[in-house]
């Protein structure tokens, strides 16, 4: 298949592919997504075959305005209409009592379905042209980490896809928090581009979901049940190191291996002279460590490295997110100095 590369003034063209069924890349604020109609179930499976995605994943329905709720959603509470007014159009999907229209492959069988309205003006056009909900996971193929970029996304889905909307580099750069509605309190059951402290805001008690901190056991199952999955991986093991900046920085240099590779600040770079360096931003700096872990982690596949440090963010505010995808990426190999 030839993948079709279109632009922001192509929408027409866009939401043509979602009308007869195709696969398309959509651009949004956080990451780039795979999408096709969700209410289309053969459309919708050929999402899982072109990611080799689980089954039992399901995926968000993007949709253009809070108004579309009450169309694929059943017992919506009115927080939800709060949550939708603070952080619509934005990166935050909401778990929500599922109405029989929506297809059980979207849903992976669950009798809920995961709400978003993406931040991203063209995308939001695509899907009121085309009417229709889009159901998009991120662009990558199944383990990869997720692509920030149109570019990112055609490493892995060039030729399986029937175009790709190139909006440029997305702003925010890890995927949307997912909130749980359905229970009391919601519980976060995936940290990104809106923070916990912001959601505690407007909810008071909010939950966090075990399988964000800590690795799932076998036989254990999360309520996201993408969380389960081995996620964002490079194809070198990767090691997290947390702790006080300069102290990382050090424990690092004085255990790397000739062909490690280093996930740093960009105030340490200076540190691993030599080796294969990706430097997320300032350690202050959470908002550029998002635009750039995905990056990073994808930048190792095309080098010679046996081995990834990386210094790990904090975890308050965005930098949950982050270590979250770090950490994911390690498959929690983490090392804690005190
Ligand atoms: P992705 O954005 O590619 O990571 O895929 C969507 C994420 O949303 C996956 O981690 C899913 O497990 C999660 N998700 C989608 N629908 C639901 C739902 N109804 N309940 C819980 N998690 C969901
Ligand atoms: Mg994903």
């Amino acid at each position: 298949m030839d993948t079709k590369r279109l632009t922001s003034r192509d929408v027409a063209a866009a939401a043509g592919v979602i009308s007869a069924g195709g696969l398309l890349g959509i651009p949004t604020e956080t990451v780039y997504g795979l999408g096709a109609n969700g209410l289309d179930e053969k459309a919708v499976h050929a999402i899982f075959d072109a990611k080799g995605r689980p089954q039992d994943n399901p995926l968000i329905l993007h949709v253009s305005d809070a108004g579309w709720l009450e169309r694929y959603c059943a017992d919506i509470p009115a927080v939800a209409y709060e949550l939708a007014c603070r952080f619509w159009p934005g990166p935050l999907t909401m778990i929500l009592p599922r109405k029989r229209i929506v297809p059980d492959t979207v849903t992976a069988g669950l009798d809920t379905v995961g709400m978003r309205c993406p931040d991203c003006a063209v995308t939001r056009q695509v899907i009121a042209a085309a009417d229709v909900p889009i159901a998009a996971p991120s662009g990558n193929a199944s383990g990869r980490p997720s692509p920030t970029t149109a570019a990112a996304m055609l490493e892995d889905m060039d030729g399986k896809i029937d175009a790709i909307l190139d909006d440029g580099p997305c702003r925010v750069g890890v995927e949307s928090t997912i909130l749980d509605l359905t229970v009391t309190p919601p519980r976060l059951l995936r940290p990104g581009g809106v923070t916990l402290e912001a959601l505690e805001e407007v909810l008071g008690d909010v939950a966090v979901d075990e399988a964000i901190r800590r690795l799932m056991a076998p036989g254990e199952q999360p309520k996201a049940p993408g969380m389960k999955y081995r996620h964002y991986a490079p194809k070198a093991p990767v090691t997290v190191v947390k702790g006080d900046p300069d102290m990382t920085a050090g424990y690092i240099v004085a255990r790397m291996g000739e062909k490690s590779g280093v996930i740093c600040f960009d105030e340490f770079k200076g540190y691993f002279r030599g080796h294969p360096v990706e430097a997320i931003g300032p350690a202050a700096d959470q908002a550029q460590q998002a635009r750039r872990i995905f990056e990073a982690l994808r930048a190792f596949d095309h080098l010679d490295v046996t081995d990834i440090w990386a210094q790990s963010p904090t975890d308050t505010g965005l930098g949950l997110a982050v270590t979250n995808r770090l950490n994911k990426a390690a498959g929690f190999h983490i090392i804690e100095l005190s």
